[in-house]
């Protein structure tokens, strides 16, 4: 007899469903598991007849196949336990077969028999929901997670006893009616702690404005990781979907603990000792790596300039794909990671060039080596530089109301929606997406800008890169102060942020 039960495998955050066909009958005792498993679904054998042994079921005696379909999907984890627990119960009549149709398992058996939650719960039950099934049964150690999606009826189970008791009574499962407070920002951190700075507050103002990637130079000890955490806090608020995507991820991760699923925006910190599969992500049980942990929020690199070329040009890439392939033996997955990049470095290897506290030791030449480390392709792709400098007393004695990130929040949420209203048409969402051919569209200039930009671009040299970088940031700025045209106060601003291209390789 053969019966069929559903449970889904996750390619990046994709859900695929899988069907568990368990065949039962008398013959030489054995049991067969086919369909391209890992090492930790074999195993899942072992367990689930222990489970069922402990849970006063007897097994013995009897044929087992269990197939698990399609056959080009690699199988890892041990996520399945649950499904393939409920074909055998099936097929021996303890549980009703009728009572299963339309619904998945996703669970892991422990030898007593009690159910274990499993990472990446809330994709899998969302691809569930998308494939017109109506029922999940789930670890109710991953209950909080799953009720975050709604309009699919959760039920969670501890344990094989209960599982038995629960899908035999057909208890009617209440509608899962929880509401995310979507509203509430709690972060710990705040603009107004930081005293000073100015210059770099606005810098990246306009950076979360009009999601420009920054590079933060400045000597040791001065605050550039402090500023750089407070990126998130100005970012607007997560709408329903951006929460999803978030919570995915940190579900795929296992980072969500009971009662503690995190809606907050993401700010990642990464050094240059991060392993290429932590960077970027993969492994045998694909996990996302830090790229796409960031995704639609920031990710913080320290060090800049000690990172490998390999990473750098990784990079490269992943700022212009925002979103990662990853390529395995049979499919390759994807993972999101549309995030904005902070980089941080010192000015120079000793970290002092240009301090008015502590003098340089490097030499002209190792200063220059030491910048020519990050490629130009790379510096092409931030928008902003600017220097964070050591603050005075006198501006840490300065009593004066300091600006509270809800405050520039709200200028930075009117901005965002200027920019969805202007390119809604164009496939791009932010202005440091503006193609090169499309800057004559987007970032008009009233004649004394357009003076002004001229002038400025014959006497400091730039690049036409450069030029176009001050037109992107510039537009920005513009959208911050709901101006439609690029005034000169525009350009003059822009240009204090462009990036020093001679100083990089
Ligand atoms: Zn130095």
């Amino acid at each position: 007899m053969l019966s069929i039960i559903n449970t889904i495998a996750l390619e990046g955050t994709k859900g695929i469903i899988i069907e568990v066909q368990v065949d039962i009958s008398s013959g030489i005792p054995r049991w067969d598991m086919v369909g391209m498993l890992g090492t930790s679904i074999k195993e899942a054998r072992e367990r689930i007849s222990i489970a069922i042994k402990n849970s006063g079921i007897k097994l013995v005696g009897k044929k087992i196949s269990v197939n698990l379909a399609p056959a080009e999907i690699r199988k890892e984890g041990s996520s399945y336990d649950l499904a393939i627990a409920v074909g055998l119960l099936a097929n021996l009549n303890i549980i009703k077969k009728e009572n299963v149709n339309s619904s998945v398992f996703i669970g892991e058996i422990s030898y007593s028999g009690q159910i274990n939650p499993v990472r990446g719960i809330l994709p899998m039950c969302l691809s569930a929901q998308e494939h017109g099934f109506k029922r999940v049964y789930i670890s109710t150690q991953n209950l909080d997670e799953a009720k975050l999606i709604n309009n699919i009826e959760i039920v969670s189970v501890d344990s094989i006893k209960d599982l038995i008791l629960k899908i035999n009574s057909n208890m009617p499962v209440e509608k899962n009616i929880s509401k995310l407070n979507i509203n509430d920002i709690n972060y710990d951190i705040d603009f107004s702690d930081i005293y000073g700075q100015e210059k770099a507050k606005r810098a990246l103002e306009i950076a979360a404005a009009g999601k420009h990637h920054c590079l933060l130079t400045g000597e040791p000890g001065v605050g550039k990781t402090m500023l750089a955490k407070r990126l998130i806090t100005i970012f607007p608020k997560l709408n329903y979907e951006e929460i999803i995507e978030i919570t995915k991820i940190n579900s795929i991760i296992g980072n969500l603990k009971e009662n503690k699923i995190k809606i907050n925006r993401p700010f990642i910190e990464i050094n240059p000792n991060i392993t290429m599969s932590s960077f970027i992500g993969g492994g045998r049980n694909p996990r996302p790596g830090a790229i796409s942990i960031a995704n639609l929020g920031v990710l913080f690199m320290d060090e800049f300039a000690e990172f490998d070329r390999q990473k750098i040009e990784m990079l490269r890439k992943i700022l212009d794909d925002k979103e990662i392939k990853i390529d395995r033996t049979e499919r390759s997955i994807v993972y999101p990671c549309d995030f904005v990049l902070i980089a941080a470095m010192n000015p120079c290897p000793c970290g002092y060039f240009g301090s008015l506290n502590k003098k340089c030791i490097c030499s002209e030449n190792k200063i220059k080596r030491y910048r020519s480390k990050i490629s130009g392709p790379i510096m092409d792709r931030i928008d902003i530089q600017f220097n964070v400098s050591k603050i005075n007393h006198i501006e840490i004695s300065k009593n004066s109301r300091k600006e509270t990130s809800e405050e520039i929040r709200k200028r930075v949420e009117m901005a965002w929606m200027i920019q969805k209203l202007r390119f809604e048409k164009d496939g791009i969402k932010s202005n440091s997406e503006i193609k090169a051919n499309q800057l004559q569209k987007y970032c008009v200039l009233t004649k004394e800008a357009n003076n002004l930009l001229e002038k400025l671009y014959k006497k400091m040299d730039f690049s036409m890169r450069t030029y176009n970088k001050i037109l992107r940031i510039g537009r920005t700025i513009a959208d911050l102060d709901k101006k439609e045209i690029l005034d000169e106060a525009c350009i003059a601003e822009a240009v204090q942020y462009k990036v020093n291209n001679n100083l990089y390789g």
